[in-house]
């Protein structure tokens, strides 16, 4: 039942439907954030999601761009859902690519082909129930800063949404003949990078998947859409050409540069890996440090006000906590590390610690969750403490 699904899917993402959304992508480039051209692709976007069923959204952000142009922006993400049947799971998976491109080319490859992918991916999965939610999102402001990702993120983690995994697509199109595509995970995500190869294996795909990594540095907004993500302490995937394209950023990411059976094989494995995924009973444990919050001053364990986007700073005492997303198997314990460290181990949730040490600098702060079948889950951030008053008791 599983593979009749999957080839079902497989056969609904041709050339036909990739060229169709691709040369509409491509007609309203440039999409400079910003621009009407930008604005009409989003459009195109949330009616194509409106029309496949899903739930569409647009989330209006404004920003200051950081990288290559200066400006004050205005822009929006456009975001369908798919919803699960499974109401007991409340995590998503997220697909997305960046629609925006620079101002010098039309970004046929970048990011026009993440962008079909997730059209595509939308499409063939659309006609049919899957037991976790799936989230098919684009976002623009990429090529100024990441500031589409940046908002969704931070609107996702004052939700404390779950979140399975963020697959993210950039420049997936362009191909001299390797037939290559790199999957790079992040430290936890790595058998999401496993489901990738089973499925280009058993599905003869006919691509090489090349593994990576993604390192997790927590403060480096550098990359692709996936580094926010990182920030807040979910898991990601990203979806990377073999070969590089040597069109990247010119006039010259058009039609032509983007090859269009590749792209349809590239797009074919990540919507088969999404309905693999959708359908999992069983997956591995997820732990996130969900407070101190990411962005945020602490005085004495109370939430104070917003500082740095992604910096955290506690003055006093506070308790960790720790928060497994959805377990499909229950969790047996977990231990919590201080600058490496074991300082204390939780055997029932909610897992927490109270941190009451004497500090005048950052620590960082790891937790390690481990279910029954002895799989494991970790996450660390760094945190600056604050804390003179020694305690008479
Ligand atoms: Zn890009």
């Amino acid at each position: 039942m599983e593979a009749e699904k999957i080839n079902e899917i497989l056969s609904m993402i041709d050339e036909t439907l990739v060229l169709e959304f691709l040369e509409t992508i491509v007609g309203f480039g440039p999409r400079m954030t910003g621009t009407y051209g930008c604005e009409k692709a989003a459009q195109y976007i949330h009616q194509e999601f409106k029309d496949l069923g899903l739930i569409a959204r647009y989330q209006n952000w404004t920003a200051w761009g950081t990288r290559y142009y200066h400006h004050f922006y205005t822009s929006q993400n456009v975001e369908g859902t798919l919803t699960g049947t499974n109401i007991m799971d409340n995590s998503a998976i997220i697909f997305n690519a960046h629609y925006d491109s620079v101002a010098r080319g039309p970004g046929a490859n970048d990011d026009g082909s993440g962008t079909i992918a997730v059209l595509a991916a939308a499409y063939a999965l659309s006609h049919f129930d899957f037991k976790r939610t799936v989230k098919f999102v684009t976002f623009s402001g990429e090529e100024i800063g990441l500031a589409g990702s940046r908002a969704y993120t931070k609107e996702s983690y004052e939700r404390n949404d779950s979140i399975l995994v963020e697959i993210n697509a950039d420049m997936i199109g362009h191909d001299e003949g390797s037939r290559t595509m790199t999957v790079t995970a992040t430290e936890d995500a790595g058998w999401v990078a496993d489901i990738f190869q089973t499925i280009n294996n058993n599905y003869t795909i006919g691509l090489t998947v090349n593994r990576g990594t993604i390192n997790r540095v927590r403060h480096g907004m550098s990359g692709s859409d996936h580094a926010p993500f990182l920030a807040y302490g979910w898991e990601s995937i990203c979806c990377w050409e073999g070969d590089q394209d040597p069109n990247f950023h010119s006039a010259r990411d058009n039609l032509s540069n983007v090859n269009l059976s590749y792209l349809v094989n590239t797009t074919r494995i990540i919507a088969a890996t999404l309905a693999y995924l959708a359908d999992l009973s069983e997956t591995p444990p997820q732990v996130r440090i969900t407070s101190p919050r990411v962005g945020f001053l602490y005085n004495a364990g109370m939430r104070k006000r917003a500082i740095d986007e992604f910096k955290t700073t506690v003055i006093n005492d506070i308790w960790i906590w720790a928060e497994v997303d959805y377990a499909t198997v229950p969790i047996e314990r977990a231990e919590f590390y201080y600058d490496g460290k074991l300082v204390f181990t939780d055997t029932e949730a909610p897992f927490k610690w109270q941190f009451n040490k004497f500090s005048l600098r950052k620590h960082q702060i790891t937790v390690l969750v481990y279910d029954q079948l002895g799989r494991n889950s970790s996450d660390w951030r760094e945190i600056r403490f604050i804390n003179i008053f020694k305690k008479i008791k």
